[in-house]
């Protein structure tokens, strides 16, 4: 099958490998029909992900149709329309059970962690979805089956594999309440979807940061936030807590590791910062208000060795974060795509063909060709 494989820093190439097959009595086989990269994926380009090796298949936000399911599975069949969640989750253990998907018990023998799609060994080495054919594993627990009556196409529900969920439950987790001020960092997809839901929520207002005029501009189009390009503005931090009267009752950080602002490096499981900007976390630090909330939903794979505990501790400041549990956010949000209640579909910029993955990564990475989202088909 053709797939998108890692090779080293910075190379991705599109090649042939083993066809995907079942391996367990309840794992799922799917063709893939639609799939995306996502920030994390550039967390991988980068080689801050440790346990990637080469010809190792990327990807976690696709969708298909079940090709084959193993003799365990009720959950599908052959030819069902599904989405298939980054978390591989058992449905079976504590964290699983209390909506807490992404830190499953049982899908990740090499740490304790839960198990991600296409995220290296250190996430339970499980190959990706940027590819024609995927092994879901927990076929009956983890795709979630779109209706057969669903008149949607494959871009309105995609990000329900990942993005979508994921700032959804950034906000939710946060505790955003009507007449929040929230200031979200970063303008990627992950930061446009968690503007929408800060609005839903109630936000009284909503400030969007980044250093890409091109994303803020997106932003301000679709979302109606205010906008702050962060390298414009002498003095950001100071200046957010005066417009904000002494900063926001929540900052969601969207950004994560930022290998192009943060020189980083990566020392077998420790990531040094050799100077540069300390990154969005250190200004989440800074902008929040006393006693508010900071949400990382931004990917800080590693040991971060610039902690800034004394900003935290001095201030009272409560501090969320971690990979999202999707799984049980999937249902709900489907219907709000379908009553029309959210549309994301404002976020795609680009649909190539998977034979064109190098060039989407770098224009994606680069943040070139006003590129937001990629969107591939295998
Ligand atoms: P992206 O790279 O497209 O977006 C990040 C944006 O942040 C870019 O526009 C960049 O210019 C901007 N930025 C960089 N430094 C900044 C700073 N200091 N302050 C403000 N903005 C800054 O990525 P994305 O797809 O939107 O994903 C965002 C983050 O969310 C990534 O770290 C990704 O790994 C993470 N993520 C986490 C989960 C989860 O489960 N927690 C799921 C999906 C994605
Ligand atoms: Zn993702």
């Amino acid at each position: 099958m053709k797939a998108v494989t890692y090779q080293g820093h910075k190379k991705i190439e599109v090649k042939e490998v083993n066809n995907a097959k079942l391996e367990k009595k309840d794992d799922v086989l799917v063709r893939i029909t639609t799939t995306a990269i996502c920030g994390s994926d550039l967390h991988i380009y980068h080689g801050l992900i440790p346990g990637m090796y080469d010809n190792y298949v990327i990807g976690h936000e696709p969708m298909g149709i079940v090709e084959e399911v193993g003799p365990d599975v009720t959950h599908v069949k052959k030819g069902d329309r599904v989405i298939v969640p980054f978390n591989i989750a058992c449905g079976e253990c504590f964290f699983c059970k209390n909506q807490m998907e992404s830190q499953c018990d049982n899908s990740n023998d090499a740490r304790d962690t839960g198990g991600y799609f296409g995220y290296s060994n250190t996430y339970g080495g499980y190959m990706g979805g940027q590819a024609e054919l995927l092994r879901v594993p927990y076929g009956n627990f983890v795709p979630f089956k779109i209706p057969e009556d669903a008149e949607l196409e494959d871009e309105q529900i995609l990000f329900l594999s990942d993005i979508m969920p994921t700032a959804y439950w950034g906000v939710d987790s946060a505790g955003v309440k009507p007449g929040d001020t929230v200031i979200i960092l970063g303008c990627g997809p992950v930061g446009l979807l968690a503007q929408k839901f800060a609005w839903q929520k109630g936000a009284k207002r909503v400030i969007a940061v980044d250093h890409v005029d091109y994303r803020l501009e997106h932003a301000k189009r679709t979302n109606h936030v205010e906008i702050f390009n962060f390298e414009k503005i002498k003095d950001f931090e100071l200046h957010m807590l005066e417009i904000t009267r002494g900063g926001a009752d929540v900052v969601i950080d969207c950004v994560g590791l930022d290998a192009k602002r943060t020189a980083v490096e990566t020392v077998e499981t420790t990531l040094k910062l050799q100077g540069g900007s300390l990154g969005a976390f250190e200004f989440a630090s800074k902008i929040v208000r006393k006693f508010g909330t900071i949400q990382l939903v931004g990917v800080y794979g590693l040991t971060y060795n610039m902690f800034p505990l004394g900003h935290l501790f001095e201030r009272n400041i409560q501090l969320k974060m971690g990979q999202a549990p999707v799984i049980h956010y999937i249902p709900e949000l489907y219907q709000q795509i379908k009553s029309g209640k959210i549309d994301a579909t404002d976020i795609i910029t680009h649909r190539l063909s998977i034979n064109d993955a190098e060039h989407a990564y770098n224009i994606f990475d680069d943040k070139k060709d006003d590129c937001i989202k990629v969107v591939l088909k295998p």
